[in-house]
């Protein structure tokens, strides 16, 4: 497909994708299965338009979700069959006052991994007891630099705070940062050149993620085409070698984590530039993850596929064969190709 800088487009294989998954194709079994993504609260500090509605969501009550000891229980069993990767997500998983406990928890279980995923506004406070709870990695999400856009676009968010947050994960240890960046049609496109510049002086990896319509937000209004916001990430790529010059692909295995990003390298460069483009490019074929919500829905999928509750498994102890059975019982209803808008939103799924 061949378009224009700042084209987009609908994308012609997911407006054909099915709504209901045809399953058991694929990987679909639990050997397959290398991250275990955790979301451990669906509540936010902030408000990003692409993420959250206007008037807001409607989230859990509090005595519904997972407790420390839960989380680590599931965990317990999926490091067992093999998940190797553990990352704590949400909403925004910094704002749980349990945050440490949940992570040390975790961090005994000695995967290979344990990674947190934040918009950083909250590390200045917690980046040091994070690392010394035994996480490995940050990704902390933005969207702008600039502080009125980026202001715009989190709902109120300060920058300067956000790169105090940046500076107080460096400090703690937290060295080969990730950054997401959803990038939007005609909102912070034209960004796409100074993100990867950040790249040059840092050992960063900067990953452009194709915006991907969930649910409701503040870009999906009900009864209108979410299609227009999206920016194929093929015209960012030549958007950012316009600017800086050839992009050399970088080998996926020496990237931390095993995320979905293709990976390049600007000439001379210390950091790195990722894309994950979910919507021109799904990667469900070999999509290697599971998520847990906050209140114990194990699901097979961002966007669609099924889900299994994790509630029995745990009540009134925790049973590691069940919770195992679920496991599997989930894994298979991984769909073929995700669907364009899924059936959850973003902050329930935790990304
Ligand atoms: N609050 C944390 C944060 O923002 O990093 C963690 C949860 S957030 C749901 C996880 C990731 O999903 C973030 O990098 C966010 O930018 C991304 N995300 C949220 N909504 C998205 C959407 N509609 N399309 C693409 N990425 C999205
Ligand atoms: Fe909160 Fe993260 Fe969603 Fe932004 S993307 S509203 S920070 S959960």
């Amino acid at each position: 497909m061949s378009l224009a800088v700042g084209q987009s487009v609908a994308l012609p294989i997911l407006d054909t994708a099915p709504q209901r998954p045809v399953f058991a194709q694929g990987p679909r079994d639990l050997a397959s299965v290398r991250l275990l993504r955790i979301s451990v609260t669906d509540r936010c500090n902030l408000r990003c338009i692409y993420c959250m509605p206007e008037g807001g969501v409607e989230f859990s009550d509090k005595d519904e979700l997972l407790q420390p000891a839960d989380f680590e229980a599931i965990a317990r069993v999926a490091v067992g069959f093999g998940v190797t990767h553990l990352k704590l997500t949400g909403g925004e998983p910094t704002i749980r006052r349990d945050i440490i406990d949940i992570a040390e928890r975790l961090a005994a279980l000695r995967p290979e991994d344990l990674s947190l995923t934040t918009n950083g506004l909250q590390l200045p406070r917690l980046a040091g007891p994070l690392r010394d709870a035994g996480v490995d990695r940050l990704t902390l999400s933005i969207d702008s630099l600039r502080p009125d856009r980026y202001e715009r676009i989190t709902g109120g968010g300060r920058l300067d705070l956000f790169w105090r947050g940046v500076d107080a994960a460096t400090d703690a240890g937290f060295e080969r940062l990730k950054f997401n960046v959803v990038v939007i049609n005609g909102v912070n496109d034209d960004e796409v050149a100074d993100f990867a510049a950040l790249t040059r002086d840092h050992p960063w990896t900067v990953r452009f993620i194709e915006y991907m319509p969930l649910g409701e937000s503040q870009l999906v209004r009900p009864g209108a085409d979410p299609s227009a916001a999206i920016v194929d990430n093929a015209v960012i790529h030549r958007r950012i070698e316009a600017v800086h010059g050839p992009l050399a692909p970088v080998e996926r295995a020496t990237e931390v984590g095993v995320g979905p990003a293709n990976v390049f390298r600007l000439p001379d460069a210390r950091g790195r530039v990722g894309f994950i483009s979910a919507m021109s490019a799904p990667f469900c074929a070999t999509c290697n993850r599971l998520r847990l919500t906050a209140t114990g829905e194990l699901r097979s999928c961002l966007f669609d596929g099924g889900e299994v509750s994790m509630l029995p498994t745990l009540r009134p102890a925790p049973d590691p064969e069940f919770i195992a059975r679920r496991f599997a019982e989930c894994v298979v209803l991984k769909p073929d190709t995700h669907s364009f808008r899924g059936n959850r939103a973003m902050s329930q799924l935790g990304g």
